[in-house]
This record gives C-alpha cells, structure tokens and sequence, in this order.
C-alpha cells in the first residue's frame, strides 16, 4: 500500500499540523476526563499483573505496523489505557513517590515543547530556548543564594546533577591539588585515589556516581550521623584529617550534605559542613533535590541557611517545585567548574569566529547533547504560581506532614520514625507477636497497593544495634490533600492492617483477640 506523504506526516509546527493538533488535544483530553472519572484510587486494582495484562491486551500488534492508523483510532489504543493505568497523583492516596500534581499551565507549556521541538545543543537548534535556559538557571543560582559568577545547567534530575557535581568536584579539587586535569590525563596518570563523603542518608546516586567516576564504592567514606540523622561535622573533619595518612594517595574531592535526605528530610548542618569543607579544601555539594522546596516558603527556609556556601547545589523542582518531569538543575557556584564538560571561555580573544558572533549553544555545559527544554514548564509554573503561593503550597504539605505524624504518633499499633523536617513521614505498623514486623509491612504495602486504595514508599531504616528495619513512607507533595483525607487514607491503612493481621495470626493457629490483648498489654494501650 502507498500513502502519501501528506496522510502520513503532518508536522504539529505547520498550519495543517497545529488544526491536527487541536482536533487531537481534543480527542486526547476527551480519554483523559473519562480516565479521571473512571478512576476509584491512587492506581487501578490488580498490582503487578493486572498491569501486565492490561498492557498485554493492549501492545498485542507490532510497534512499527506496515501501514499508517488514524491518530485518533491510536490515540484511544495507547492513551486510554496509559491513562486507565497511571498513577493519579492528584489523589490524596498517591503518596508514594516525589511525583507532585503539575498545573495545567505547565501541561500546557509541556506541549508547545514537544510542539516546537527546540533544543539546546547549538544557537540553531532554538535561539529563544537558549536564551530562556540561561535566564532560569541564573534565576535558580539566585533562588540557592549564589552571586554574581555562579552557573549551572537544567538537567534530567538530581542524579545526574549529583553525578555532574562530584564530577566537578573531582577535576577541580585534584586540579587544585596537583595542577592536572582528570577529563584531560584521567586518574592512573595523574596517580590519586578520589574519596568522597557523605553522610549515612545521601541518596543513592552519590554511590552511582562514585561508580561512574572512577572512584568505586569502596571510597565513599560515610560521615556518621547524630540521633536526628544529621551529619556530625566533627566526624567529617576528623575523616578528612585522618585521610593523607592513609595509602593509595587519596584525594578527598568531595563532602556530600544532604539538604533533605530522601527518606527522612534531614537537613544537615550546612554551615558547619562548609566551615569543614573550606578547611580542608574539598568541594561541599548540598543535595537539595527534594529539600530545595524549602527555599519558597519562609517558615522553612532558614533550615537551608549556608546552601549558598555550597559548591554545587541539586535542585529538582519536578519534586517540591510542581513543574513535570523533567524539572531539574545543577548550579555551581563558580560556573568555570563547568569546564568538565567543555565549557569553553567565551572571551572574544580565545573563541572562535561563531562564539565571538554570538552563536553559542549549550552542549559543552551538559551531560546531553540535543536537551529538551524544560525551562519553559519551570518558568510558567513559576510566573503563575508566584512566590507566596509557592510557600503557602510548600506550607501546606509540612502541615499534612505534621498533621499525619502527629496522628500516626497517637496510634498505639503505629510507630512513627522521627518528627518530619520537611514532609516526608515515615512510619510502620506494630504486628502483635510472633508477627514479624518487616515481613509484615512489606506485605500491607503490597496489599494496599494491589487493591489500588494507596500508594506507599517502603525504606529500610537503622533503628540501632545494626539491623535496619522496614519502615512505610508517605510522601506529601500535594497542597491539594486535607488533614481529613490524609485521616481517611491513615484509617484505611490501619483497618487493612488490623485484618491483615488477624488472618496472619489466625494462619498460625492463634487467636488474633488474645494476640491484639497481649499487644496492648505489652504496649500499655
Ligand atoms: C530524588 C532525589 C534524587 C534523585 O533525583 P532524580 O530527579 O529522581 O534523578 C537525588 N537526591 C535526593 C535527595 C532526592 O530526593
């Protein structure tokens, strides 16, 4: 069969193409407020292997037919079951993950995007996105704190801004040190080990990096942490002070803070961190890709005091920041550090003829060579939201934060893990004996989810003597949400628990009255 070009590939840019468009948003937002309205939860019923099924039902045909379909007919093919089976992170059981509701605005702004297709690599893959990139990454270096000659780059998220950071933080410190540049002779030439720190909470990406980065694993010190889970800056100097005694050549290239740890929020002491890093000449990084929300609201920024004192700061704003993924930045606050990735200098005397014109493109500030442009979404959800919404949203999660520790802290069969500094609240429930509790919320996450009433982080954390513990997390991104709904999702959650547990113990051959008895004698409830 032969079809014209026309029939085939119409180009959303064209006039034709933007008609096609309208009449397919359409169509699209049509199959998006039938999803929405069809939806009974967080997530449609039936866990791992209803999605299967769905999806099997659904991508029976090939990927590549051999003639064309009417978009309308695929969109119904592919939307609707995409939409069916996603994750509805507007509902107030959606407290998973770090995946906050976008506006409209930024939808809207995600469009024209993909519309336009512009990239960032060279003047000629879209002048005016350039030009918007800049302003919002100086915007952002604005936002943490940074003056005048900060940089930085949009990335796809925090770990890549973290592996961008260390690696950073490698040539520059080593540069420092030795006068030799890693990306130019690599380590075995140069003859140093690198060795980073970070405290026991830092994301995993810092461990990735490390992996990637020719460091290893092996040589990511972790600085212990004091009962709230804070870095102990005493620890980190005594770890750096302790290093050049050591074999290999080790060069401690950088000191990784958490400015909200993934799992608990944790902030560390940033200024005392960086009084420690300038001490010993390591790069401070301050891992702000979920805790950089703080900066909007006024209650909670002075727990980021001393970001600006940072090197590198992680920023995501498709976390507490409500623009869709991805929304993400890396700033620096020397922006000639970005030299790892070939920046050039731009002075007229050193660059070429197009550079000194003015045609300069972003590639050399980047992990990626063509790089959507995400600053369009980051700069509408921004301008339409305003700062004192942004901090009354930012506000407005702490208080659900608060609202369910304070209420999961008044449940005897729950046991919250600490008082939440930002909004993520980590919890579990206390099965009666001889119920283990690990194995047990394991499986009530499992069950909640597969029933499609919520959705729940699951972490492990260190209760002491050694062993971690499974612990539940809710994540509140979502100003949205109310104290009652966050009360109805907590009751559902016990109540599934309670006759989870009973037939746990019923399995066992005991008597889930006499196990819940002993339970609260035990806990004197
Ligand atoms: C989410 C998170 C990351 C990773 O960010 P992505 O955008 O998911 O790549 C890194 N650090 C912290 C503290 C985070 O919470």
């Amino acid at each position: 069969m032969y079809t014209t070009r026309s029939t085939t590939y119409r180009p959303a840019g064209t006039r034709a193409g933007l008609a096609d468009l309208r009449g397919l948003l359409n169509t699209a937002l049509d199959i998006l407020e039938e999803a929405a309205a069809g939806r009974a939860g967080p997530v449609a019923p039936g866990g791992p292997r209803a999605a299967r099924e769905a999806a099997g039902r659904v991508l029976a045909g090939p990927l590549l037919p051999d003639g064309p379909a009417d978009p309308v007919a695929v969109l119904h093919e592919l939307v609707r079951p995409y939409a069916e089976w996603a994750v509805d992170v507007t509902h107030p059981a959606a407290l998973a993950r770090m995946q906050p509701p976008p506006t409209a605005a930024a939808a809207t702004a995600e469009l024209v995007a993909a519309t336009l297709n512009q990239s960032l690599h060279a003047w000629e893959s879209g002048p005016f996105a350039l030009e918007l990139d800049r302003w919002v990454v100086a915007r952002l270096a604005e936002l943490v704190g940074y003056g005048a000659g900060a940089g930085g780059t949009l990335t796809s998220g925090g770990s890549v801004s973290n592996l961008m950071a260390l690696t950073a933080a490698r040539d520059d410190v080593i540069a420092a040190a030795r006068g030799r540049y890693v990306f130019q002779e690599g380590l075995i030439d140069i003859g140093v080990q690198p060795v980073i720190l970070a405290p026991k909470g830092i994301h995993f990406s810092v461990a990735r990096a490390a992996r990637l980065l020719g460091v290893g694993e092996d040589h990511v010190l972790t600085v212990p942490v004091d009962r709230h889970g804070r870095m102990i800056p005493e620890e980190a100097d005594r770890i750096l002070g302790s290093l050049p005694g050591l074999p290999g050549d080790q060069v401690a290239v950088a000191l990784v803070a958490c400015a909200g740890s993934t799992d608990l929020g944790v902030v560390d002491p940033l200024p005392e961190v960086a009084e420690v890093a300038r001490r010993h000449g390591v790069w401070l990084h301050a891992d702000a890709a979920y805790g950089g929300g703080a900066l909007f609201s006024e209650r909670l920024r002075p727990m980021l005091d001393g970001l600006a004192l940072a090197d590198s700061v992680t920023l995501d704003l498709h976390k507490f920041g409500w623009s869709p993924a991805s929304s993400a930045a890396l700033l620096v606050r020397r922006e000639e550090t970005l030299i790892s990735f070939g920046l050039q200098p731009t002075t007229c005397l050193s660059a070429d003829d197009d550079t000194c014109a003015g045609y300069i493109g972003l590639q050399n500030t980047s992990l990626q060579t063509t790089r959507r442009a995400d600053a369009l979404k980051i700069a509408v959800t921004m301008r339409t939201l305003g700062r004192a919404a942004m901090g009354a949203m930012v506000d407005a999660c702490h208080d659900l934060a608060r609202h369910a520790a304070a209420r999961i802290a008044a449940e005897p069969r729950l046991e919250l893990a600490a008082e939440p500094p930002l909004t993520a609240v980590l919890f579990r429930y206390l099965p009666a004996a001889p119920l283990d509790a690990d194995a047990f919320n394991g499986a009530l996450r499992r069950r909640v989810m597969e029933e499609g009433r919520a959705l729940l982080a699951r972490t492990h954390i260190d209760r002491g003597g050694g062993r971690t513990r499974v612990f539940l997390k809710l994540m509140l991104l979502n100003p949205g949400t109310t104290p009652g709904l966050l009360d109805q999702v907590l009751d559902m959650l016990l109540a599934v628990a309670a006759e989870q547990e009973a037939a746990e113990l019923r399995a066992l051959g005991l008597d889930p009255a006499a196990g819940a008895a002993r339970e609260a004698a035990a806990t004197g409830a």
